[in-house]
């Protein structure tokens, strides 16, 4: 009997794996094979996320974290509204090669005694009053005294076979292009660079994350697009779209590389049940705007690992009530801060024939007002997320509206009403 078992191992599991692992007996089961290999993934990994893996992580390995993350551009057709760490201070946080984050967590893991199995599916979960049965696509089975559930978009039918509710979820694609680190300099000035134009998609961004020899560029698509409609229109994207044809010209990649996944945002109800939690995306903890998931993924982690450590000293039986503790924490730690998103999102990702020119004056905004950069700035370095301070958003916000024609004003003042009433 393990004292707890992990499914899933993408950056929440890992991380709670190589934390919980140092005082109970774990196992961590991932579904893809990464023997064979862990799918490449270049990210942002903001300043924020720092204190929920200080322990774990060196801020200065350059095989995980291969380099800091300066400058971000949020990108329209007109303007660069670029944040400039060097204007402000220290970076924005780091670039990460995400697959070796996820290896280096393992191998934590496993120095402390703890079991990794990968290329093994779990398809049924059986609950007993003092345990859990867990059983794989091939029949195998294991037990535990606690079930972590750290699967992402991909385990919505076990999380509803045990009582969880599954939050919305939609279609993303991203890509790898290589050159080298000059060539790439030269073609992308920014880490991370964010764009919005709803004939790309009225969901989500289009955006490149730039690491030291790839980029990683992709979009965040509709509901219901279809995986090879999504990748064809990258690649028409990557060939014609005006805007970014300097950033992609020399690179090499192939399409059918492509990586198409779900990504799941708007918080689930509960995240805990008697003897399971549910941690990250799984759970819908990703911010509605950016799709910010790394931050939710290492906060669930270290707020559960926190959560657990005395209930395992005192030998808990890991009821919803004390297991309450950490959905509380959550969002106490992370939902002052996911305000903006939602806010933005109201504004931002919907139908209207506004969007467009609210993103250009959006990005005029922040290549012209000191403060309102200011702001994001330290959004991204900010070590206490509860603390993000709310009224700055309102005075982006504010600013934002004051921008607008007299005639959209009147238009859109119910809109920004209402946006402003969700921060
Ligand atoms: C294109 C794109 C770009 C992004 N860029 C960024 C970024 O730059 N910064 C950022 O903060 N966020 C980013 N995000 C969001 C972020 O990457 C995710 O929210 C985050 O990685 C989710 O981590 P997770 O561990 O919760 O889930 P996942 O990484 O999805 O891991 C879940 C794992 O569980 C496994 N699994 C599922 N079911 C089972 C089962 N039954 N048995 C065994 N294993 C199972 C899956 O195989 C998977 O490996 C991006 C998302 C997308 C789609």
């Amino acid at each position: 009997m393990y004292d707890v078992i992990i499914i899933g191992a993408g950056v929440s599991g890992v991380t709670f794996a190589s934390k919980i692992s140092k005082y109970a007996k774990t196992m961590l089961i991932e579904a893809q094979d990464y023997q064979k290999e862990i799918p490449i993934r270049t990210n942002i990994f903001p300043e924020h996320n720092k204190p929920f893996v200080k322990e774990e992580l060196d801020w200065n390995n350059k095989k995980i974290f291969p380099n800091p993350h300066t400058t971000s551009n949020y990108m329209s057709d007109e303007f660069n509204g670029v944040i400039d760490s060097k204007e402000f201070g220290i970076p924005l946080g780091n670039v990460s090669y995400t697959e070796n984050l996820i290896q280096y967590l393992i191998t934590q893991l496993e120095s402390h005694g703890g079991t990794f199995k990968s290329n093994e599916r779990i398809s049924k979960i059986n609950r007993y009053n003092d345990h859990l049965e867990l059983i794989n696509t091939k029949g195998e089975s294991y037990t535990s005294k606690l079930l972590i559930l750290a699967t992402g978009s991909r385990g919505f039918e076990l999380q509803r076979s045990l009582g969880f509710g599954v939050p919305d979820s939609y279609i993303g694609v991203y890509l790898h292009l290589f050159g080298d680190e000059t060539k790439i300099n030269e073609n992308l000035r920014w880490n991370y660079t964010f764009h919005i134009n709803p004939k790309i998609s009225k969901n989500g961004p289009f955006f490149f994350n730039k690491g030291v020899e790839r980029i990683s560029a992709g979009y965040l698509g509709e509901k219901n697009q279809s995986k090879e409609e999504i990748i064809s229109k990258l690649e028409r994207i990557l060939k014609n779209y005006k805007p970014i044809q300097s950033f992609v010209d020399g690179l090499t990649y192939n399409i059918s590389d492509a990586i198409v996944g779900e990504i799941s945002k708007h918080p689930i109800k509960k995240y805990s049940n008697d003897r399971v939690l549910i941690l990250g995306e799984a759970a819908g903890i990703v911010s509605a705007f950016f799709y910010e998931g790394l931050l939710p993924g290492v906060a669930c982690a270290d707020i559960a690992a926190k959560t657990l450590k005395p209930l395992f000293e005192k030998g808990s039986n890991f009821s919803r009530v004390e297991l309450q503790e950490y959905d509380k924490e959550v969002n106490r730690v992370l939902m002052t801060y996911f305000k903006n998103g939602n806010a933005f999102e109201y504004l931002i990702y919907n139908e209207s024939s506004s969007v467009k020119s609210l993103w250009n004056l959006y990005t005029k905004l922040l290549s012209e007002n000191k403060t309102c950069r200011k702001y994001i700035y330290d959004a991204y370095i900010n070590h206490d997320l509860s603390k993000h301070i709310v009224s700055n958003d309102r005075y982006v916000g504010e600013k934002l509206f004051g921008m607008l024609p007299t005639l959209s004003k009147l238009t859109l003042s119910p809109k920004f009403f209402k946006a402003m009433l969700l921060l």
